[in-house]
Protein backbone atom coordinates (compact mmCIF):
# COMPACT_ATOMS: atom_id res chain seq x y z
CA UNK A 1 0.00 0.00 0.00
CA UNK A 2 0.97 3.43 -0.30
CA UNK A 3 1.46 6.26 2.03
CA UNK A 4 -1.64 7.17 2.06
CA UNK A 5 -3.19 3.92 2.68
CA UNK A 6 -0.07 3.36 5.65
CA UNK A 7 -1.71 6.15 7.13
CA UNK A 8 -4.87 4.78 7.73
CA UNK A 9 -5.54 2.44 10.39
CA UNK A 10 -8.99 3.03 10.24
CA UNK A 11 -10.11 -0.28 7.84
CA UNK A 12 -12.37 -2.32 9.93
CA UNK A 13 -12.41 -5.23 7.37
CA UNK A 14 -12.08 -4.72 3.35
CA UNK A 15 -15.98 -5.49 2.66
CA UNK A 16 -15.19 -3.90 -0.79
CA UNK A 17 -12.40 -3.24 -3.13
CA UNK A 18 -12.44 -1.05 -5.80
CA UNK A 19 -9.94 -1.24 -8.21
CA UNK A 20 -9.26 1.37 -11.40
CA UNK A 21 -7.50 -0.59 -13.32
CA UNK A 22 -7.27 2.09 -16.00
CA UNK A 23 -7.38 5.58 -16.64
CA UNK A 24 -7.32 4.85 -20.02
CA UNK A 25 -10.93 4.85 -22.32
CA UNK A 26 -11.83 4.38 -25.87
CA UNK A 27 -14.75 7.13 -25.31
CA UNK A 28 -14.65 10.67 -24.32
CA UNK A 29 -17.72 11.27 -22.02
CA UNK A 30 -18.47 15.10 -21.35
CA UNK A 31 -18.54 14.71 -17.58
CA UNK A 32 -15.29 12.14 -17.02
CA UNK A 33 -13.19 12.86 -14.68
CA UNK A 34 -10.52 10.42 -15.67
CA UNK A 35 -7.09 11.69 -17.70
CA UNK A 36 -7.38 8.94 -20.39
CA UNK A 37 -3.84 8.62 -21.56
CA UNK A 38 -3.63 6.29 -24.71
CA UNK A 39 -3.82 2.75 -22.99
CA UNK A 40 -0.53 0.89 -22.48
CA UNK A 41 -0.64 -2.75 -20.23
CA UNK A 42 0.99 -2.99 -17.33
CA UNK A 43 2.13 -5.37 -14.66
CA UNK A 44 -0.69 -5.69 -12.66
CA UNK A 45 0.76 -8.46 -10.53
CA UNK A 46 0.93 -5.60 -7.42
CA UNK A 47 -2.82 -4.99 -7.06
CA UNK A 48 -2.94 -8.51 -6.98
CA UNK A 49 -1.17 -9.18 -4.25
CA UNK A 50 -2.91 -6.28 -2.20
CA UNK A 51 -5.98 -8.45 -2.99
CA UNK A 52 -4.91 -11.52 -2.02
CA UNK A 53 -3.73 -10.24 1.05
CA UNK A 54 -6.80 -8.19 2.13
CA UNK A 55 -9.26 -10.86 0.73
CA UNK A 56 -11.53 -8.35 0.12
CA UNK A 57 -15.23 -9.89 -0.11
CA UNK A 58 -16.39 -7.84 -3.14
CA UNK A 59 -14.46 -6.86 -6.03
CA UNK A 60 -15.57 -4.08 -8.22
CA UNK A 61 -13.16 -3.44 -11.57
CA UNK A 62 -13.79 -0.06 -13.03
CA UNK A 63 -11.64 2.23 -14.91
CA UNK A 64 -11.22 4.15 -17.73
CA UNK A 65 -12.43 1.12 -20.07
CA UNK A 66 -11.36 -1.85 -18.05
CA UNK A 67 -11.50 -3.96 -21.19
CA UNK A 68 -8.95 -2.54 -22.44
CA UNK A 69 -6.45 -4.32 -20.06
CA UNK A 70 -5.58 -7.15 -22.60
CA UNK A 71 -5.35 -9.46 -19.34
CA UNK A 72 -8.25 -8.41 -17.71
CA UNK A 73 -9.01 -12.27 -17.81
CA UNK A 74 -6.49 -13.56 -15.85
CA UNK A 75 -6.30 -10.89 -13.54
CA UNK A 76 -9.99 -11.51 -12.54
CA UNK A 77 -9.67 -15.43 -13.01
CA UNK A 78 -6.65 -14.93 -10.13
CA UNK A 79 -8.53 -12.10 -7.36
CA UNK A 80 -11.39 -14.59 -8.14
CA UNK A 81 -9.40 -17.56 -6.81
CA UNK A 82 -7.55 -16.01 -4.61
CA UNK A 83 -10.45 -14.52 -2.38
CA UNK A 84 -13.96 -16.70 -3.44
CA UNK A 85 -15.11 -12.73 -3.92
CA UNK A 86 -17.83 -12.16 -5.59
CA UNK A 87 -16.71 -9.86 -9.02
CA UNK A 88 -18.67 -6.53 -10.77
CA UNK A 89 -17.16 -5.16 -13.90
CA UNK A 90 -18.01 -1.71 -15.11
CA UNK A 91 -17.94 -1.13 -18.34
CA UNK A 92 -19.07 1.19 -21.10
CA UNK A 93 -20.01 -2.15 -23.68
CA UNK A 94 -18.56 -1.03 -26.93
CA UNK A 95 -16.34 -4.11 -26.73
CA UNK A 96 -19.19 -6.86 -26.37
CA UNK A 97 -16.52 -9.39 -27.35
CA UNK A 98 -13.70 -8.49 -25.11
CA UNK A 99 -16.88 -8.56 -22.60
CA UNK A 100 -17.68 -12.27 -23.62
CA UNK A 101 -14.43 -13.43 -23.48
CA UNK A 102 -13.71 -12.37 -19.52
CA UNK A 103 -17.61 -13.33 -18.52
CA UNK A 104 -16.64 -16.48 -16.95
CA UNK A 105 -15.30 -15.17 -13.48
CA UNK A 106 -17.82 -12.01 -13.26
CA UNK A 107 -20.54 -12.08 -11.38
CA UNK A 108 -22.05 -8.26 -12.10
CA UNK A 109 -21.50 -6.60 -15.21
CA UNK A 110 -22.06 -3.09 -14.86
CA UNK A 111 -22.51 -0.61 -18.14
CA UNK A 112 -23.20 2.65 -18.45
CA UNK A 113 -25.62 4.07 -20.56
CA UNK A 114 -27.38 7.46 -19.87
CA UNK A 115 -30.23 7.79 -22.57
CA UNK A 116 -32.32 6.36 -25.36
CA UNK A 117 -32.09 9.66 -26.95
CA UNK A 118 -29.35 9.31 -29.26
CA UNK A 119 -28.25 12.56 -30.59
CA UNK A 120 -28.08 13.64 -26.76
CA UNK A 121 -25.75 10.19 -25.99
CA UNK A 122 -23.72 11.18 -29.49
CA UNK A 123 -23.27 14.98 -27.96
CA UNK A 124 -22.11 13.67 -24.38
CA UNK A 125 -20.76 10.28 -24.45
CA UNK A 126 -20.48 9.57 -28.53
CA UNK A 127 -22.29 6.46 -27.97
CA UNK A 128 -25.50 5.43 -29.99
CA UNK A 129 -27.59 3.64 -27.18
CA UNK A 130 -29.21 1.45 -29.80
CA UNK A 131 -25.62 -0.11 -30.51
CA UNK A 132 -25.12 -0.48 -26.89
CA UNK A 133 -28.39 -2.34 -26.44
CA UNK A 134 -27.48 -4.38 -29.13
CA UNK A 135 -24.02 -5.36 -27.72
CA UNK A 136 -26.17 -5.76 -24.14
CA UNK A 137 -28.61 -8.35 -25.74
CA UNK A 138 -25.47 -10.48 -27.37
CA UNK A 139 -23.50 -10.62 -24.34
CA UNK A 140 -26.48 -12.05 -22.65
CA UNK A 141 -27.10 -14.31 -25.35
CA UNK A 142 -23.69 -15.40 -24.78
CA UNK A 143 -24.02 -16.03 -20.95
CA UNK A 144 -27.59 -17.79 -21.74
CA UNK A 145 -25.31 -20.17 -24.69
CA UNK A 146 -23.21 -20.64 -21.91
CA UNK A 147 -25.34 -21.16 -18.93
CA UNK A 148 -23.61 -18.53 -16.78
CA UNK A 149 -25.62 -16.62 -14.89
CA UNK A 150 -24.31 -13.02 -14.55
CA UNK A 151 -26.05 -10.17 -12.98
CA UNK A 152 -26.54 -7.20 -16.08
CA UNK A 153 -27.53 -3.48 -14.47
CA UNK A 154 -27.71 -0.03 -16.64
CA UNK A 155 -26.27 2.48 -14.78
CA UNK A 156 -27.90 5.99 -16.24
CA UNK A 157 -25.65 9.37 -14.90
CA UNK A 158 -29.05 11.37 -14.98
CA UNK A 159 -27.92 15.29 -15.32
CA UNK A 160 -30.30 18.08 -16.68
CA UNK A 161 -30.57 17.28 -20.13
CA UNK A 162 -31.59 13.71 -19.38
CA UNK A 163 -34.94 14.86 -17.64
CA UNK A 164 -35.92 17.32 -20.36
CA UNK A 165 -37.63 14.32 -22.44
CA UNK A 166 -38.21 11.04 -22.20
CA UNK A 167 -34.86 9.63 -22.84
CA UNK A 168 -34.58 7.55 -19.82
CA UNK A 169 -37.89 6.37 -19.59
CA UNK A 170 -37.04 5.13 -23.59
CA UNK A 171 -34.02 3.79 -22.23
CA UNK A 172 -35.61 1.36 -19.32
CA UNK A 173 -38.64 0.26 -22.23
CA UNK A 174 -35.01 -0.34 -24.45
CA UNK A 175 -33.79 -2.60 -21.39
CA UNK A 176 -36.69 -4.61 -20.61
CA UNK A 177 -37.00 -5.30 -24.30
CA UNK A 178 -33.34 -6.59 -24.06
CA UNK A 179 -34.15 -8.67 -20.65
CA UNK A 180 -36.88 -8.43 -17.88
CA UNK A 181 -34.14 -9.29 -15.62
CA UNK A 182 -31.68 -5.94 -16.23
CA UNK A 183 -31.60 -3.83 -13.20
CA UNK A 184 -31.52 -0.06 -14.11
CA UNK A 185 -29.62 2.17 -11.56
CA UNK A 186 -30.21 6.06 -12.04
CA UNK A 187 -27.83 8.21 -10.10
CA UNK A 188 -28.00 11.96 -10.67
CA UNK A 189 -24.37 13.43 -11.64
CA UNK A 190 -21.82 14.22 -8.95
CA UNK A 191 -20.64 16.51 -7.49
CA UNK A 192 -23.55 18.59 -6.88
CA UNK A 193 -21.79 21.67 -7.43
CA UNK A 194 -21.49 20.37 -11.11
CA UNK A 195 -23.39 22.93 -13.20
CA UNK A 196 -25.77 20.04 -14.87
CA UNK A 197 -26.31 18.36 -11.64
CA UNK A 198 -29.92 17.86 -10.63
CA UNK A 199 -28.98 17.42 -6.94
CA UNK A 200 -28.96 21.64 -6.49
CA UNK A 201 -32.08 22.14 -7.94
CA UNK A 202 -35.11 20.98 -6.59
CA UNK A 203 -37.37 21.22 -9.52
CA UNK A 204 -35.00 19.01 -11.36
CA UNK A 205 -35.26 16.43 -7.95
CA UNK A 206 -38.66 16.15 -8.04
CA UNK A 207 -38.87 15.44 -12.06
CA UNK A 208 -36.79 12.70 -11.25
CA UNK A 209 -38.28 11.24 -7.90
CA UNK A 210 -41.60 11.26 -9.92
CA UNK A 211 -39.88 9.87 -12.78
CA UNK A 212 -38.22 7.17 -10.70
CA UNK A 213 -42.28 6.16 -9.07
CA UNK A 214 -43.50 5.97 -12.40
CA UNK A 215 -41.17 3.44 -13.71
CA UNK A 216 -41.61 1.47 -10.23
CA UNK A 217 -45.44 2.00 -10.87
CA UNK A 218 -44.80 -0.08 -13.81
CA UNK A 219 -43.43 -2.81 -12.21
CA UNK A 220 -39.67 -1.88 -13.90
CA UNK A 221 -36.17 -2.94 -12.01
CA UNK A 222 -35.39 0.40 -11.16
CA UNK A 223 -32.78 1.95 -8.32
CA UNK A 224 -32.52 5.42 -7.57
CA UNK A 225 -28.86 5.73 -6.34
CA UNK A 226 -27.91 8.93 -4.19
CA UNK A 227 -26.71 8.71 -0.49
CA UNK A 228 -29.22 10.21 1.69
CA UNK A 229 -28.40 13.05 4.89
CA UNK A 230 -30.51 12.84 7.86
CA UNK A 231 -34.42 13.05 7.18
CA UNK A 232 -34.15 11.23 3.34
CA UNK A 233 -32.31 14.52 2.23
CA UNK A 234 -29.79 14.74 -0.59
CA UNK A 235 -26.81 15.81 1.43
CA UNK A 236 -25.70 19.60 1.72
CA UNK A 237 -22.70 21.33 1.60
CA UNK A 238 -21.71 20.85 5.19
CA UNK A 239 -21.04 17.34 4.82
CA UNK A 240 -22.62 13.48 4.75
CA UNK A 241 -21.87 11.12 7.69
CA UNK A 242 -20.44 8.35 5.99
CA UNK A 243 -19.20 4.63 7.12
CA UNK A 244 -18.55 3.08 4.23
CA UNK A 245 -14.70 4.52 3.89
CA UNK A 246 -13.93 2.38 7.18
CA UNK A 247 -14.81 -0.83 4.73
CA UNK A 248 -13.68 0.17 1.35
CA UNK A 249 -10.39 -0.13 -0.23
CA UNK A 250 -9.85 1.87 -3.18
CA UNK A 251 -7.14 0.92 -5.88
CA UNK A 252 -5.76 2.68 -8.80
CA UNK A 253 -4.03 0.85 -11.25
CA UNK A 254 -1.35 -0.69 -8.57
CA UNK A 255 -1.81 1.88 -5.95
CA UNK A 256 -4.09 0.85 -3.14
CA UNK A 257 -5.56 3.69 -0.68
CA UNK A 258 -8.13 4.27 1.75
CA UNK A 259 -9.59 6.92 2.96
CA UNK A 260 -11.51 7.87 0.91
CA UNK A 261 -10.97 11.60 -1.16
CA UNK A 262 -13.87 12.99 0.43
CA UNK A 263 -13.20 12.39 4.43
CA UNK A 264 -10.22 13.23 6.89
CA UNK A 265 -9.09 10.32 9.04
CA UNK A 266 -11.33 10.20 11.96
CA UNK A 267 -14.08 12.01 10.56
CA UNK A 268 -17.38 10.17 9.43
CA UNK A 269 -18.46 13.19 7.31
CA UNK A 270 -18.26 13.38 3.86
CA UNK A 271 -18.09 16.75 1.72
CA UNK A 272 -17.51 14.58 -1.33
CA UNK A 273 -20.49 12.22 -1.23
CA UNK A 274 -20.32 9.53 -3.79
CA UNK A 275 -22.52 5.89 -4.28
CA UNK A 276 -19.59 3.58 -4.81
CA UNK A 277 -19.82 0.33 -2.83
CA UNK A 278 -23.04 1.71 -1.68
CA UNK A 279 -24.23 -1.59 -0.35
CA UNK A 280 -21.98 -1.75 2.34
CA UNK A 281 -24.28 0.84 3.83
CA UNK A 282 -27.27 -1.82 3.96
CA UNK A 283 -24.66 -3.34 6.04
CA UNK A 284 -23.91 -1.50 8.36
CA UNK A 285 -27.17 0.29 9.20
CA UNK A 286 -29.08 -3.03 8.30
CA UNK A 287 -32.87 -0.96 8.49
CA UNK A 288 -33.99 -3.73 5.99
CA UNK A 289 -32.77 -7.35 6.52
CA UNK A 290 -33.75 -8.47 2.90
CA UNK A 291 -31.25 -6.22 1.65
CA UNK A 292 -28.47 -7.83 4.39
CA UNK A 293 -30.08 -11.38 3.25
CA UNK A 294 -29.82 -10.20 -0.66
CA UNK A 295 -26.68 -8.41 -0.40
CA UNK A 296 -23.66 -9.03 -3.07
CA UNK A 297 -21.49 -10.19 -0.10
CA UNK A 298 -23.79 -12.52 1.60
CA UNK A 299 -22.43 -15.83 2.99
CA UNK A 300 -19.08 -14.68 2.13
CA UNK A 301 -18.34 -13.85 5.95
CA UNK A 302 -16.69 -15.53 8.99
CA UNK A 303 -17.79 -15.24 12.16
CA UNK A 304 -14.36 -12.93 12.92
CA UNK A 305 -15.74 -10.65 10.73
CA UNK A 306 -19.46 -10.18 11.80
CA UNK A 307 -17.97 -9.87 15.14
CA UNK A 308 -15.37 -7.07 14.26
CA UNK A 309 -18.54 -5.25 11.68
CA UNK A 310 -20.95 -5.81 14.84
CA UNK A 311 -18.64 -4.23 17.44
CA UNK A 312 -18.02 -1.08 15.07
CA UNK A 313 -21.92 -0.64 14.21
CA UNK A 314 -22.52 -1.27 18.43
CA UNK A 315 -19.87 1.69 18.92
CA UNK A 316 -20.41 4.42 16.39
CA UNK A 317 -24.01 3.80 14.57
CA UNK A 318 -26.60 1.79 16.83
CA UNK A 319 -25.93 0.13 20.25
CA UNK A 320 -29.44 -1.27 20.46
CA UNK A 321 -29.01 -2.97 16.80
CA UNK A 322 -29.35 -6.34 17.16
CA UNK A 323 -26.41 -8.69 15.71
CA UNK A 324 -28.97 -11.45 14.34
CA UNK A 325 -29.73 -9.12 11.21
CA UNK A 326 -25.94 -9.92 9.96
CA UNK A 327 -26.58 -13.92 10.04
CA UNK A 328 -27.16 -13.92 6.49
CA UNK A 329 -23.88 -12.40 5.79
CA UNK A 330 -21.94 -15.65 7.54
CA UNK A 331 -20.18 -18.11 5.54
CA UNK A 332 -21.05 -21.39 6.99
CA UNK A 333 -19.13 -24.87 7.03
CA UNK A 334 -15.65 -23.20 7.95
S1 LIG B 1 -16.96 5.62 -20.43
FE1 LIG B 1 -16.48 6.21 -18.31
S2 LIG B 1 -14.24 6.32 -18.20
FE2 LIG B 1 -14.82 6.35 -20.36
S3 LIG B 1 -14.89 8.51 -20.91
FE3 LIG B 1 -16.96 7.87 -20.34
S4 LIG B 1 -17.15 8.35 -18.14
FE4 LIG B 1 -14.96 8.38 -18.68
S1 LIG C 1 -19.49 9.20 0.62
FE1 LIG C 1 -17.43 10.07 0.99
S2 LIG C 1 -16.56 8.93 2.74
FE2 LIG C 1 -18.32 7.79 1.93
S3 LIG C 1 -17.49 6.27 0.52
FE3 LIG C 1 -18.04 8.11 -0.70
S4 LIG C 1 -16.20 9.43 -0.78
FE4 LIG C 1 -15.92 7.89 0.87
Amino acid sequence: MNAAAAKNNDIVIPISLEWFITESCNLNCRYCSKDKPKYSEKDYSRGLSVIKKEKPKHIWIGGGEPLLVESLGAIIEEARASTGAKIALSTNMTMPDRAIDVMDNIDDLIISLDTADRDLSMEYRCVDPFQIAENIEKVTAAAKKKDKSINVTVNSVVYRKTLENDGIAELNDMLGRVSGDIYHILCPMFPKTHPESILSDEVYLERFRGLVDDLKKKGRKVIMNYPVGDGGNVPRAGGYRCYRRYFRLRMIENDCFSPCPGADAGNPFCHEPCNCAAFVDDILFAKNPEAVKCSPVAGRFTQDDIGKIERFVRERINPDLPGSVYRHLLRYGN
